[in-house]
Parts: C-alpha cells; structure tokens; sequence
C-alpha cells in the first residue's frame, strides 16, 4: 500500500487538501486501490504546535512514506518571524531532505477558460505540455560570490546530474506523443554544451522520440506565438522556472497549476500555489490545482495511469459543464465554492470515461 504524508498547511491549504481527499476516495472504490493517508502539522501550522515550521514529527512522518502531498504554507502572521522559523523555510527544507531534482508542471489549455487566458484562443487549442525542469543544480545552487560592485553565480552541472532529469524527460515523452524539446543556450554557455551532449547520447536509446534543441530565447518566443508545437519540455533549473512561470499564464489561474517534484524515494506533490490567505476559509479557493496534483501522484507514485487520467479527465469535463470558482469563473458559468467542485469531480470519476 503507498503510504502519503498529507500536510495540508496553512491559508487555503486544508480546504484544497481536503478536496483532494474527497476525489480520492472516489479513486479508491472505483480503482480498488487504496493509499494510506497520514497527516502532519508543516508550515505555519507547525509554528503553532510544535514551535517549528517543520517538526520532527512530521519529518518522522515523511521520511516512513512514498510521497508527500502538501497543500501550501505561509501568511502574514508569521512574516515577522526569524527566517528559519517562517513557514516557508519548512518548504526549502522538505525539498532539500528529498533531493527533488525533476520538477514537473504540467500545463493544459481548457477552452472554456478562454476568456481568462491572455492568449488567442486557436493558438492554444490543445495545448497540453509537460515542463520537466531540473531543480538541485545549475545558478541558484553554484558558487556565488560578491566583492563590492561585483557578483557572480555558477552554473555548473555533472553529466549525471544532467542525465538522471533528461532520461525522466524521454522516458515521458517515449509513452505520448514521441516529441521532445530540449531548451538550453548552448551558442553561449559550456553548461548547456554539455546538456545538449546527454540529451544526444541518451536520444539514441530512443530513436522514435523526436528531439529538438532549442535556445531557451526563442524557446519563449515559441512557447508564445506557437505553443501547440510542444509536448514534453527538459531544461535546466533557471530556464525552467522562468519558462514554467510563463507556460503558466495558459492555465488560466494559479488554482489549476499542478506539480510534481521527483527524487529519490519520496515524491513531492503540491499545487503551483500558495496558501492564498485572502481566500482562507471561505469555501473560495479553486482545489484544482491539488486534485491534479493528486493525479501525478497517482502516476507517478502509484503507478496508476488509468486513475490518473481518470481524475484528469473527471476535471476536464466538469470545467465543461461551466462549473468554475471564482478565479476562472466567466459569464455563463455556474459558480461553485472548493467542497462542491470537489464533489462534482469526485462524482464524475469513471472508469468509462474515455
Ligand atoms: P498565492 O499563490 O497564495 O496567491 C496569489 C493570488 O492567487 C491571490 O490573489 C490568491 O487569492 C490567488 N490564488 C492562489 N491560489 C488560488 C486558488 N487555489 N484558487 C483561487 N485563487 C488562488 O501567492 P501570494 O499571495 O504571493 O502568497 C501568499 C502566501 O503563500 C505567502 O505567505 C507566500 O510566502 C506563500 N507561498 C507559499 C507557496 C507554497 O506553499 N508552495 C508558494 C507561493 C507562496
């Protein structure tokens, strides 16, 4: 049985983590699998109870499962506090413990949130894209340095740090549509040469994906003015998180982001969101974001590709209907709060939806 630590934190936190809950018990009776769920106090939350963001009791929690689902953590009540002791550095904390290297955002165009995207429409009609980014190297970990009026940060990667992202972007890639963009910025820097050598060594173990390399400048360009083209995206850490915040802007909200960090043992789920205090507790926040990402964990944690899909598809079709919050609600919709989106997925799971 896969064993998840659920660490609903704060603002909004619980009440999306709850509707997960709500659409994974549906899983569960129509896929006769079962998850072992055990939550933890993380975040603000463990300020409260234990005097730390991240307790030992919850890391107990964490190191004895297979995955981790978190809803989001932070608030104003807490900013004042000592870095370490502020929700947030429970996070960094957690990712650094897991070794987290391939961050996944996944990326889908729904048509009935049209009006919300800032795009054409039949530009984006279809769009359903995979951000593999790698997230342990590269700039933001690099030697840094400052002298007066001087900085610098390294980018530096090993093959194998390179390697292990790349191989998870082919495999994925391999199992949908066989096509592969790899952005980097090879014209200019080493990092990216050496990038581009793994992407082509581990390319021949899969001559039926096509690989594209493109410069992460015009790989904005064209996740602009043609983002139909992509499917599976792998690039390195800087690149990723700008072009993934970009990509984002496709979704509609930040309430139907997505996210999947892989590692080692553990995998780390979590919408792309924070714990949007100004919605806290008002049956506001949209629970997408979480319910798809308690579908990657059925995929990649599980192993559970019908229930994933089956979660995925469930959403598509109620956003269909016009049921929407707040954040992605349009004219003709039909309002609905977290519980009863959740509900009306949760219903919606079949086995015989596809
Ligand atoms: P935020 O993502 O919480 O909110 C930004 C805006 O998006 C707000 O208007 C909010 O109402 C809206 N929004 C967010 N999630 C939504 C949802 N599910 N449904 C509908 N609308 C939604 O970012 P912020 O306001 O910059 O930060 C608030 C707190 O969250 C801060 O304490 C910050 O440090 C923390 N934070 C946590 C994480 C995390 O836990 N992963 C990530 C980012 C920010």
């Amino acid at each position: 049985m896969v064993k998840v630590a659920v660490l609903p934190g704060d603002g909004v936190g619980p009440e999306i983590i709850q509707a997960a809950k709500v659409v994974l018990k549906k899983v569960e009776q129509v896929f006769g699998i079962e998850l072992q769920l055990k939550e933890g106090a993380f975040g603000g939350v463990g300020y409260e109870t234990y005097g730390v963001p991240f307790p030992e009791e919850t890391k107990k929690l964490v190191e004895e499962s297979q995955a981790v689902l978190l809803g989001a953590v932070g608030g104003t009540q807490w900013d004042a506090l000592p870095r370490h002791l502020r929700p947030e550095s429970a996070l960094l904390a957690l990712r650094k413990e897991l070794g987290l290297y391939c961050n996944i955002r996944p990326v889908k165009y729904y048509e009935v949130l049209a009006e919300k995207v800032a795009w054409k429409s039949e530009l984006l009609t279809g769009v359903d894209l995979l951000i593999f980014r790698e997230l342990t190297g590269g700039a933001y970990f690099g030697t840094k340095g400052r002298k007066e009026k001087e900085a610098f940060d390294t980018i530096q990667y090993s093959w194998e740090e390179v390697e292990r992202l790349v191989r998870r972007g082919f495999a994925t890639a391999n199992k949908r549509k066989r096509i592969l963009h790899s952005i980097d910025k090879a014209n200019v820097l080493e990092s990216s040469r050496l990038w581009r050598e793994v992407v082509n060594q581990v390319a021949l173990e899969y001559p039926y994906v096509k690989v594209e390399h493109l410069y992460v400048d015009n790989a904005a360009l064209q996740l602009v003015v043609n983002p139909q083209q992509f499917d599976v995206i792998i690039t390195e850490n800087m690149f990723g998180d700008i072009l993934s915040d970009l990509a984002a802007a496709i979704g509609g909200s930040l309430g139907m982001l997505p996210s999947a960090s892989l590692g080692g043992e553990i995998n780390l789920y979590e919408p792309a969101h924070g714990s949007a205090p100004d919605l806290a507790g008002q049956n506001k926040a949209n629970p997408i974001a979480a319910i798809l990402s308690l579908a990657l964990l059925l995929r990649f944690t599980c192993r559970k590709e019908e229930a994933a899909q089956a979660v995925e598809k469930a959403t598509e079709e109620i956003l269909g209907a016009g049921c929407a919050t707040e954040d992605i609600a349009s004219k003709n919709s039909r309002v609905v709060g977290t519980r009863e989106m959740a509900e009306l997925i949760a219903q919606r799971v079949d086995r015989n939806l596809f």
